[in-house]
């Protein structure tokens, strides 16, 4: 047994060994470690080393996660799975995913050392795939655990050619035994997950943490406006068929319209312009458009209204129109009951409990296909993630802790 738990404060002591994985990392600014890596495999070794200390049951799967087991008073399951994702975005922070794993771990350990069993398990994960950054694919170890790895995935290839089949012969484990990482529905009662907000929401209220009500559902579209690219200084103000502007006033209305709907946002992250010169008037531009709510109903009805306003605009300036969906993925919404629990764990640390949204995707959307999900953020300093700057405090992070830990000894299933 180490001596881990002897920092007294949880807070600290789940930083630190933030601190300690993310050294773990490529060389470069912040934390690299993408699936399937070198420094996948030394973090996965690492946290299966810190679960055996924490009295669990511990390997990596056979798509790369880390599973750890901490057996019910009985003896066996089935489990209450509860983790996050260790792999990072390039440059990333220290907290996004690992403060989810670590914190889940410290709770255990917690467990361990007061000699407690519940009358369940409890099985602590650290996804190994989460980003998506080498393979740009999303969620491959939830899905693995889920039993939805397919061929999608294993043909996913990173950007040197190399596939995630052959990366994962590299890492060391077989591609034919991927379906022996997924669990069964029987052996699973739920999944809760720590996460840094990654918004500036609870800052903005003062708040350590919050009580997640649902994972945002996505449409994602790209838009093409087109007319004829002409010259700058010859063509009046009035006689103009300009794309750009039609693809302007359309970035105002996602902002208009997503802020007239309940949790929901709008983004144009991308315009370009053709071709792209100081002295013509553009051509062809295309933008795209990211929307994310809460609701499906919030986001079809916004989305539709999107696209009215979009053709009137066009046909209004003369410039043709069209629109590719290139994403519609389902919110996917906290059990109710889960969020009640989790509200009362929040309250009995103290803190006065905030619903909000996720409309960042997590594991929690591969693995409400197993079983039901709940989640708890903890604030971050300014909302920034995906960054080095990523920071958290230790007194939110035992907040944070603590409610999980609760959330856990009293879980009562979904009544
Ligand atoms: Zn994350």
């Amino acid at each position: 047994m180490s001596t881990y738990l002897n920092e007294t404060d949880a807070g600290k002591r789940i930083m630190r060994r933030c601190d300690e994985l993310g050294s773990i990392s490529k060389p470069g600014v912040g934390v690299t470690r993408l699936y399937l890596s070198p420094e996948h495999r030394k973090a996965a070794e690492t946290i299966v080393g810190w679960m055996q200390d924490a009295g669990m049951e511990a390997r990596i799967d056979e798509a790369g996660n880390v599973v750890g087991r901490y057996h019910a008073e009985s003896g066996g399951g089935p489990y209450l799975v509860t983790g996050s994702h260790m792999d990072s975005v390039v440059n990333a922070g220290r907290y996004d995913g690992p403060l989810g794993v670590l914190s889940s771990l410290d709770c255990v350990a917690g467990l361990n050392s007061r000699h407690r069993r519940l009358p369940f398990g409890i099985e602590v994960v650290a996804f190994a795939d989460e980003e998506g950054t080498r393979f740009r694919t999303t969620l491959a170890g939830s899905r693995a655990l889920t039993g939805q790895f397919g061929d999608d995935l294993f043909n996913a290839k990173d950007t040197d050619g190399v596939s995630v089949r052959d990366a994962m012969v590299g890492f060391g484990l077989d591609p034919e035994f991927v379906d022996k990482a997924a669990h069964r529905p029987q052996d699973v009662i739920g999944y809760v997950e720590l996460h840094i907000e990654q918004g500036p929401v609870l800052q903005a209220a003062g708040l350590p943490v919050g009580v997640v009500t649902a994972i945002s559902g996505q449409t994602r579209a790209v838009m093409r406006l087109k007319s004829a690219a002409n010259h700058a200084g010859t063509v009046p103000m009035g006689m103009r068929r300009d794309p750009l502007l039609a693809a302007s006033e359309i970035a105002l209305e996602v902002e208009r319209i997503a802020s007239t709907y309940l949790n929901t946002v709008g983004t144009v992250g991308f315009i370009r312009a053709e071709p792209g010169l100081i002295n013509v008037i553009p051509g062809e531009v295309s933008l795209t458009v990211d929307l994310r709510s809460q609701g499906d109903a919030d986001r079809y009805a916004a989305y539709a209204q999107l696209e009215t306003a979009a053709r009137e605009i066009a046909r209004r300036r003369g410039v043709e129109f069209e629109i590719d969906t290139i994403l519609d993925l389902k919110s996917c919404p906290c059990e109710p009951d889960f969020i009640r629990q989790m509200q009362t764990a929040v309250e009995k640390v103290g803190v006065r409990s905030l619903h909000l949204p996720s409309g960042a995707g997590h594991d929690g959307m591969a693995m409400s296909s197993l079983t039901q999900i709940g989640m708890i953020f903890v604030r971050c300093k300014d909302g920034i993630s995906h960054s080095p700057d990523e920071s958290v405090t230790a007194e939110d992070v035992a907040a944070g802790a603590s409610a999980l830990l609760h959330f856990i000894e009293n879980f009562q299933g979904n009544q």
